[in-house]
């Protein structure tokens, strides 16, 4: 499963938190504020009682209202009950239910089918055991409805809410960690184009990320001076073994032309001249390598490649010839490019000689270059033992040999392919290459036309 991102991670906590929190305040102010809303309505219908009962006057047993008694006031109605719950003046408003019991003293919410009533009772006793009993009514139902209305506003707004606040905080986070995402990029860069020179822009306020990329700085100094010195060391292990070995060859030349020398001796001889003529082409290889590596500058100058071509062909149909192998060149005229003659002779000459020590006794080698959309394409093909699919991506890195001892026994180092592929790359080309085990081999590769 993929792993999720940071910013991810981040928007999610913090939109749930916030979420958690935001609904607790919400739930919480609601519980409140209904609270608040019915214990305002208890005292105040409470009160209301109190005031209107001021209307009623006593008289050893009987009583009476003041002229003017008004069994309404302000949202609250009024009524008087005898001492049996018997209704003797006011109107009981339409949907409240008649039969709710009295009860002195005690503010209380009545609900009928679909409405709230807060309802308060008190008591008067006169003359003898009489009793009369002031109920207040008032309707609760437009605060119900407020709150119903509150609640159905907030499951809509709510969600919408959290929403923006998510999409909000991914935002910010993604424009704070836009420096993070910039440094992974070049970090890639520099990685990928494999130039330890470079280092990465530093970020204009210095926070931790300005730290990280300064720290990543450090890292590639550090590595491009160790890269430095491993490749100084081989460049300077390389030339220094190139005189010894040019001795050692040269003396075992002169050696075999003395003719008294035994046929046991000679064998030996040509032993060592063979080793001696591997070694050397090694070190050659490995210090064009470590030149190359440490930005050696070439000259690039404007050259046929199919002239080239036919140069490297021509200088291996002898050693073609000695295993029977048949090399044909097809190439229109004119293939200029800009390139290095050395390396680009190099890299035909590894490519044809790979196919000639790996191709069979009596193949064929075809090398054929095309003009296509403004590049050429070139293809060395062989008809030799081939290569099985799971070398087929290794070849390319140095001292891989799919079979040590053939290559070692064709004076192969190991190093060909890496080399040519580094040429390639030096002049804006690509390569591949197509492989039956068998049936024979194709190098691929095109560079652009001058
Ligand atoms: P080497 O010096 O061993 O030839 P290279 O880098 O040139 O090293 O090639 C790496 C390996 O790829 C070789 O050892 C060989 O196993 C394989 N290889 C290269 N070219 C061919 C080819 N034309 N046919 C079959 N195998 C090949």
């Amino acid at each position: 499963m993929r792993q999720m991102t940071i910013k991810k991670k981040i928007t999610l906590w913090y939109t749930g938190i916030i979420a958690v929190v935001l609904g607790t305040i919400l739930v919480l102010v609601l519980l409140f504020v209904d609270k608040v809303g019915i214990s305002a309505t208890e005292e105040e219908v409470s009160a209301a009682v109190t005031g209107f009962s001021s209307n009623i006057n006593f008289q050893d047993d009987s009583f009476y209202l003041e002229g003017d008694t008004e069994f309404y006031d302000d949202g609250i109605m009024f009524c008087i009950y005898d001492k049996n719950g018997r209704l003797l003046y006011g109107t009981i408003p339409t949907q409240f239910p008649k039969e709710t019991i009295l009860k002195s003293n005690t503010p209380r919410v009545i609900t009928s089918t679909n409405r709230k009533w807060m309802v308060y009772d008190t008591v008067y006793s006169y003359g003898d055991n009489e009793e009369l009993w002031v109920r207040g009514i008032t309707s609760i139902h437009s605060m119900e409805l407020f709150m119903q209305t509150s609640e159905k506003l907030l499951l809509i707004v709510y969600p919408l809410l959290i929403v923006l606040i998510g999409a909000i905080g991914y935002f910010m986070i993604k424009r704070a960690l836009k420096q993070v995402d910039l440094i992974c990029d070049e970090v890639e860069n520099i990685s990928n184009g494999k130039d330890l020179s470079k280092r990465l822009s530093l970020p204009k306020a210095k926070d931790e990320l300005y730290e990280l990329s300064e720290k990543f700085n450090e890292m590639f100094e550090r590595l491009e001076f160790s890269f430095e010195k491993e490749r100084q060391f081989t460049a300077d292990v390389s030339h220094e073994l190139r005189t010894p070995v040019a001795v050692i060859i040269s003396q075992c030349e002169y050696l075999l032309e003395n003719e008294k020398l035994s046929a046991e001796e000679t064998e030996e001889i040509e032993v060592i001249l063979k080793q001696a003529r591997r070694m050397s082409k090694l070190t050659g290889e490995m210090l064009m390598i470590a030149r190359n590596e440490q930005g050696e500058q070439h000259l690039m100058e404007k050259l046929d490649f199919g002239l080239l071509c036919e140069l490297v062909t021509e200088e291996l149909q002898a050693k073609a010839r000695e295993k029977n192998i048949h090399i044909t060149l097809q190439k229109p005229d004119d293939l200029f490019m800009k390139g290095d003659q050395t390396l680009l002779l190099r890299m035909m000459m590894n490519l044809i000689n790979n196919a000639i020590n790996y191709g069979k006794s009596d193949g064929h080698i075809d090398i054929i270059l095309k003009k296509e959309n403004n590049r050429i394409i070139g293809e060395v093909k062989d008809d030799g033992i081939g290569i099985s699919k799971e070398h087929l991506d290794k070849i390319w890195e140095r001292f891989y040999r799919v079979d040590k001892s053939r290559s070692r026994e064709n004076g192969g180092t190991g190093l060909g392919l890496s080399m040519v592929r580094w040429i390639i790359n030096l002049h804006q080309g690509t390569i591949r290459v197509e492989s039956i085990e068998g049936i024979g081999t194709s190098f691929i590769f095109q560079f652009p036309l001058l």
